[in-house]
């Protein structure tokens, strides 16, 4: 069975490669979907959706009104960083695939105690970048 729960931010980002308006800094109101799966406990429940929020609100809170960019993207990060404006910075560009990527590796890699705990047997984000276009991956937690 699998418990999910959703989480919103806003963000500003761009893609100095793309050919299209992308390559512009926008923004986005970002929502995700983050999935557990697991087999029910005594009391009926995979995981606490209380669990689940504090597992991710950290991370929600590091990237919401921040820009995102891309380590590549040296020029947009010495203009945040001589400003000091918010930026969260990924190690790759900032699609919603590679975003999706990033917060499955983060959330699996920093929270193995609580996963172990709840017998969590696979983890899934959806990332949303419009109410339209997402970027979904799971991955199995060892
Ligand atoms: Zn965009």
């Amino acid at each position: 069975m699998i418990v999910a729960k959703k989480f919103k931010w806003e963000a500003a980002h761009r893609l100095p490669w793309h050919i299209g308006k992308c390559k512009q800094l926008h923004g986005h109101s970002y929502k995700m979907i983050v999935e557990f799966e697991g087999e029910p406990n005594e009391n009926g429940m995979i995981i606490d959706f209380n669990d689940i929020k504090n597992m991710l609100d950290p991370l929600v809170k590091q990237i919401d009104h921040a820009t995102i960019i891309s380590k590549n993207d040296i020029e947009l990060k010495e203009i945040f960083e001589a400003k000091q404006w918010k930026y969260f910075l990924l190690p790759y560009d900032s699609t919603a695939e590679n975003l999706c990527a990033f917060f499955l590796e983060t959330i699996i890699n920093e929270n193995k105690q609580v996963l172990k705990e709840n017998n969590i047997s696979k983890v899934g984000i959806k990332i949303f970048e419009t109410e339209t276009a997402y970027a979904y991956s799971t991955k199995l937690v060892d």
